[in-house]
């Protein structure tokens, strides 16, 4: 139930993090992954899992740019015929207090984490629902749930807001046409984003005590979740929000 074997997976931002765990996880289950991104580190990334025997390729994409996002699929339809899998997980975070947040930075995380999954959700659900089957996975965030306090992030918790409403309305629309859309919203996970945040010794301290599981989840673990989403294991799933939080939340 969990096998993707002849499947065709994208993941934007699969270059590092938690997108490059996700891709590791679809294609460990037998995937064709294409990591897009803006890094050209993501060619190294993809090379790492060829030399484990597994099936990936790197695909440069910035998601804010719809034109790119078409391109790509266009591509990718082209070469394999098919795309079933799409991981919407690029994203970009600021601290910065709501009253110092120039239009240019409010503009640009809403680009990458909101008009990017849209983006790429539209051109890739044009593809799946052209072949009757698809899933769409969005890494929003806990943050579009609750407001992170003390962290800064009026910009961020928003966009991750309208992630995982978009997510319900895209399921509503494509449900008939054999394509499912969940969201994942993941809590403290270790990787570059919160590298920063995790060197100030009181948020380290604040978001341990406030997580009940006591320690910060693993990109695998969020990985983990895709894959089940992915699979045919979740074949009843639309419109839902995995929340990967250690407990945050509750
Ligand atoms: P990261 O910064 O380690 O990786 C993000 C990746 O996205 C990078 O490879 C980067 O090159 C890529 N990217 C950024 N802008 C892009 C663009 N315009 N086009 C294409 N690729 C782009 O971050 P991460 O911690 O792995 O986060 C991944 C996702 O998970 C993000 O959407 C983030 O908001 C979300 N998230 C992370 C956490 C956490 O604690 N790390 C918690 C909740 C949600």
């Amino acid at each position: 139930q969990f096998r993707l074997d002849d499947q065709v997976a994208v993941v934007t931002g699969g270059a590092r993090g938690i997108g490059f765990a996700i891709a590791t996880a679809l294609a460990e289950a037998g995937a064709c992954v294409v990591i897009a991104d803006l890094e050209v580190a993501g060619e190294q990334s993809a090379h790492q899992l060829r030399e484990r025997g597994l099936q990936a390729e790197f695909r440069p994409l910035d998601v804010t740019r719809s034109a790119q996002a078409d391109a790509l699929a266009k591509s990718l339809v082209e070469h394999y015929g098919h795309v079933e899998i799409l991981v919407n997980n690029a994203g970009i975070c600021r601290n910065t207090p709501a009253l110092e947040t120039s239009d240019e930075e409010w503009l640009q995380i809403f680009d990458v984490n909101v008009h990017g999954v849209f983006w790429c959700s539209r051109a890739f659900g044009r593809v799946m629902a052209q072949q009757g089957r698809g899933s769409i996975i969005n890494i929003a965030s806990m943050s579009g749930i609750i407001v992170n306090k003390p962290q800064p992030q009026a910009a961020y918790n928003a966009s991750k807001a309208a992630v995982a409403h978009l997510t319900r309305s895209l399921a509503a629309e494509w449900a008939s046409a054999g394509v499912r859309v969940n969201a994942i919203s993941p809590g403290y996970i270790g990787t570059e984003m919160t590298k920063r945040g995790l060197e100030n010794p009181q948020w380290r301290k604040d978001w341990l005590e406030l997580t009940p599981l006591g320690r910060l989840g693993e990109p695998s673990e969020v990985a983990n979740c895709a894959l089940f989403l992915a699979s045919p294991a979740s074949s009843y799933l639309t419109g839902s929000e995995l929340v990967v939080d250690g407990g945050y939340t509750v």
